[in-house]
């Protein structure tokens, strides 16, 4: 599935200044026909707009309400991200399952909305080290799978982002054959569903790792966390894919 899509997730980093130098020092069009997003806090999405204006960067958001408006202190509505300017979102990343205990039936709930928004959603999913250390993880990737997507998914609308939980931020990234096994059982089931939607490795990837991960059969992607905080080593790593 075309184009490759390197997607940075900032996470609660990233000011005004960042933004500015992104958008001086990264070209204009993307290297190797590769899809760049960058998702900033969702207060930054206008600027990011605004900086991006001249780029064929898109912005996405971080994380969405699965409600569209209401008493709901703190929140966002995918709606208000449209309006923002954003055009993508990440949803269910392992941070928020873990530091604000969202949950797959959750996930589904914000991606249905999201879709419905005008969003294209980044559901991720991931095992944690307890779960591969107990050869569980292909199950829980499937379990996450099945319930963070709503039934009503079409073919394109979002994409799948795997996410092994240990190798986010730990510098090592999952080994090659790692990754192929997760992908190839995801690839699986989204043919079984009849749902293609590309999937996305995350979890350290860097500048120097991008062109034997991106080669592994079933990768259509990567989600980039650090490595997405500066504008040469994101840009390299397309250059590099
Ligand atoms: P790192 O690239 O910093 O490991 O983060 C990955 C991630 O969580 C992207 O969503």
């Amino acid at each position: 599935i075309e184009p490759f899509l390197i997607i940075g997730n900032w996470k609660m980093n990233g000011d005004r200044e960042l933004l500015q130098r992104f958008s001086n020092d990264i070209e204009v069009t993307a290297p190797n026909g590769c899809k760049q997003i960058i998702c900033p806090p969702s207060v930054l999405v206008t600027t990011a707009c605004d900086a991006f204006a001249d780029h064929s960067i898109d912005v996405g958001g971080q994380d969405c309400s699965q409600h569209l408006s209401g008493a709901f202190t703190g929140d966002l509505s995918p709606n208000m991200l449209v309006e923002a300017g954003a055009r993508w979102v990440i949803l269910g990343h392992s941070e928020r399952r873990s530091s604000y205990s969202e949950t797959s039936e959750e996930v589904a709930e914000k991606t249905a909305a999201a879709i419905k928004a005008g969003l294209t959603p980044i559901i991720c999913i991931g095992e944690s080290a307890t779960d591969r250390e107990a050869s569980m993880h292909l199950e829980v990737i499937v379990d996450q799978l099945e319930a963070s997507t709503p039934e009503t998914l079409q073919a394109g609308e979002a994409a799948i982002a795997y996410e092994p939980v240990w190798a986010i931020g730990s510098g090592v990234s999952a080994s090659e054959d790692q990754v192929r096994e997760a992908h190839d059982v995801i690839a699986k089931w989204l043919i079984q569903r009849r749902v293609p939607l590309p999937v996305l490795y995350g979890g350290s990837v860097k500048a120097t790792s991008a062109a034997s991960l991106s080669a592994i059969q079933n990768v259509d992607g990567f989600l980039i966390g650090g490595a997405s905080l500066d504008p040469e080593s994101f840009n390299t790593i397309g250059a590099n894919v």
